[in-house]
């Protein structure tokens, strides 16, 4: 497994969570608007936050966290020390922004 397989798990993880999201959005609101889909991908808002478990919100945001690194360039980047953090590591642990030796810290 390489970093881009790494990139299409986190995507599709993400995908299943904003699915679980919408679902619970489109509950959350009045029936038979027309574009609630749309705006369900978009939704942030904390209401609908609050329905997800403690664990998918925290998983939610570390995918985020991990997408946005990936495109940022600083994927690969340990975050406490700024040293490369190895790949071996990150198809371990995809959301991980810390090297083995800051993680065991
Ligand atoms: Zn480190």
């Amino acid at each position: 497994m390489n970093l881009d397989q790494v990139k299409r798990e986190l995507e599709e993880r993400l995908d299943r969570l904003t699915g679980r999201l919408s679902v619970i959005d489109s509950e959350l609101r009045s029936p038979g608007s027309a574009d609630s889909e749309d705006r369900a991908l978009e939704s942030e808002n904390k209401e609908v936050l609050d329905r997800l478990s403690e664990s998918e919100r925290d998983e939610l945001q570390s995918i985020r966290r991990a997408l946005g690194r990936i495109r940022e360039g600083t994927y690969t980047v340990c975050t406490a020390c700024g040293k490369t953090i190895p790949e071996a590591r990150l198809v371990a642990v995809p959301d991980t922004t810390l090297c083995v030796r800051c993680a065991g810290a």
